[in-house]
């Protein structure tokens, strides 16, 4: 079995600072870590191929420094990784993005296998669009099974894969066919802890480097800011709301004694809308 994790190298989600004239997000000095949905993604990768065997390939589209994160995720147990790293990539949003890690994981199954699974987070804390998962489903015509929480049965040699999936209202149980695209929920296992004989291979183990050219990109207008319809205009904090929630002290009131005293304490902020109720309640 072979399985792929893509994983993304985000800014430490309590570091992070926008950049006062270019409205971006500051990386240079931000201590940076694994992204932690991908982390869910990974120890289900780990748990798989304790239980049927094969490898785990990490797949990561970043800058060089992406590379201690990948050394991390091969001292958690993975077998091996790539570092896709192309000025190229620069800019990209989710549909560049989408589409190199796409065009890597062919490469990565001509080098190494064709993956039977390949493994995304749910999403990044940074970008935050979970869409990159469902992009590379698309694009290498996988089926995709997003916000499973966990894998109910797998069968290689019948090529199928039953899962649960959260959904609004309750869990979905979906079955489908190998390979497949899946997009891990967070809080889904606990991450192990690395063995120390992972965390000395993983310090001497070679981390394989890809160009765009080295990946297998052709088309470099579909690459970076040039591939990204979507341009991060500004990125800026929310300013904190002056106001302060109030709490009304509803112990021993009936249920319209607690409409009444929610009704007064909208009328004193906005009295403005008692007409509106006015005319709303006439019209009943
Ligand atoms: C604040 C902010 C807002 C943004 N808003 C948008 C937007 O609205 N639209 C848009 O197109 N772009 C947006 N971007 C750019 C977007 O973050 C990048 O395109 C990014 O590379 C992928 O999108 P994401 O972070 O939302 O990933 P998601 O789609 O949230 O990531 C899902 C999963 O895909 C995998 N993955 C994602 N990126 C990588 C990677 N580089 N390497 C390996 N695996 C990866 C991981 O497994 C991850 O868990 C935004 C960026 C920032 C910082």
């Amino acid at each position: 079995m072979h399985i792929v994790v893509c994983m993304k190298q985000v800014p430490d989600s309590g570091q992070i600072r926008v950049h006062p004239v270019t409205n971006t997000i500051m990386r240079q000095g931000v201590p940076t870590i694994i992204n932690p949905y991908d982390l869910f993604a990974l120890e289900q990768a780990l748990q798989l191929r304790d239980k049927l065997g094969g490898t785990i390939t990490m797949l990561t589209m970043g800058p060089q420094m992406a590379e201690d994160s990948l050394r991390k995720a091969m001292a958690f147990g993975a077998d091996r990784a790539v570092l896709l790293t192309d000025r190229f990539f620069a800019g990209s949003d989710t549909l560049a993005t989408s589409f190199a890690l796409a065009t890597a994981i062919r490469k990565v199954g001509d080098t190494w296998g064709k993956p039977d699974i390949v493994f995304t987070g749910k999403q990044t804390i940074d970008g935050d669009t979970a869409q990159v998962g469902p992009g590379i489903a698309k694009r290498l015509d996988l089926h995709q099974l997003t916000y499973v929480a966990k894998i109910a049965e797998i069968d290689l040699a019948g090529r199928s894969i039953t899962v649960e999936r959260r959904a609004e209202g309750g869990v979905q149980v979906l079955r489908t066919q190998l390979p497949c695209l899946i997009t891990m929920l967070e809080g889904t296992n606990s991450i192990r802890r690395g063995s120390m004989a992972d965390t000395l291979r993983a310090a001497r183990a070679e981390v394989v480097k890809w160009s765009a050219a080295d990946a297998g990109i052709e088309d470099l207008t579909k690459c970076g800011l040039r591939g990204s319809p979507t341009v991060v205009k500004r990125v800026f904090a929310p300013t904190a709301r002056e106001e302060k929630a109030h709490l009304i002290d509803t112990t021993g009131l009936g249920t319209d004694q607690i409409a009444q005293a929610l009704m007064t304490e909208v009328l004193t902020r906005v009295p403005a809308i008692e007409g509106d109720l006015q005319r709303a309640a006439a019209s009943y």
